[in-house]
């Protein structure tokens, strides 16, 4: 271990922006090691900017989109998760743990291609624990339909019935969606064309969602498949990314008036 990572980058834990600083240090870490793309960095901070207006918790609607995200991935019958570099680099160990545990493949997929990349992120992955890592074989992949970004190239995401979508960008939800596969995005910006698009939506930031989702698989893998179907079919998408909106606006009233009380001092 290096003094750096032995010291946290030199961020106190007592700082009250610990975690927030620790993740970035992952993501520019991963930046060293190929695994995040240079937009990634731009990506990550617009995630944070929706995350500091969120509270920086993961809300009820979050928790309700994930419930419903679980039950699906349980029902599925070929579902797949996508992976790209800010996701590994953020949460390999809890994406794996995932993986294993609902038995579904990951699949690595980037917008952003560069020699070296998909062997950083697989080295990253198979040091987690991964055994089967799709998306790396060239001779396997086949392109998607109405998408002309890299993220066209896949390999089971093809052949997919659900497809969750950690930090993903509108086009390829909007392209899986014309190919008639259900998505599951995980997006701190409820106002991105992803956040739109999907069927479920998670507003939450992925390093809390992931684990989270362990522990609710946990629970609902013990559930019949009438149980998971009815979490499934009361679970509406458009009204929770609308009470997402409406936390939003009142976690901003409360710092309206945090902020008027600090400086009135
Ligand atoms: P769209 O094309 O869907 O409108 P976009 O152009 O903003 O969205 P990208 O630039 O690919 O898409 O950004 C990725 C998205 O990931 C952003 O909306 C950002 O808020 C979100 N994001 C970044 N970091 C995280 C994170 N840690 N957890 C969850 N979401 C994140």
């Amino acid at each position: 271990m290096t003094l750096n990572e032995n010291q946290n980058n030199g961020i106190p834990e007592t700082h009250p922006r610990y975690q927030s600083l620790k993740f970035r240090h992952k993501i520019i870490d991963g930046m060293k090691k190929l695994v995040v793309a240079e937009a990634g960095l731009i990506a990550h901070g617009r995630g944070e900017c929706f995350d500091y207006i969120l509270g920086e918790k993961t809300t009820k609607t979050a928790r309700y989109a994930i419930r419903a995200a679980v039950a699906a991935l349980l029902l599925a019958k070929k579902p797949v998760i996508s992976v790209n570099g800010n996701v590994a680099a953020l949460v390999p160990n809890e994406l794996v743990t995932l993986s294993k545990l609902l038995n579904i493949p990951l699949e690595i997929n980037l917008f952003y291609h560069k020699e070296g990349r998909i062997k950083a992120i697989t080295d990253v992955l198979t040091k987690a624990g991964a055994t089967d890592i799709k998306g790396i074989n060239e001779d396997k992949m086949v392109e998607l339909e109405g998408l002309e970004s890299n993220r066209r190239k896949v390999e089971l995401i093809a052949k997919a019935d659900i497809v969750m979508v950690p930090l993903e960008d509108g086009d390829r939800t909007e392209a899986l969606k014309k190919l008639n596969k259900k998505v599951i995005a995980v997006d701190l910006n409820p106002l991105s064309r992803t956040a739109l698009w999907a069927d479920i939506t998670i507003v939450d930031n992925i390093v809390r969602v992931i684990p989270e989702m362990i522990e609710i698989s946990k629970e609902l893998k013990k559930l019949n498949k009438a149980e998971l179907n009815y979490i499934l079919e009361k679970f509406d998408n458009k009204l929770n990314i609308q009470k997402t909106l409406d936390l939003i606006i009142d976690y901003i009233k409360e710092q309206k008036k945090i902020a008027f009380n600090i400086q009135k001092k």
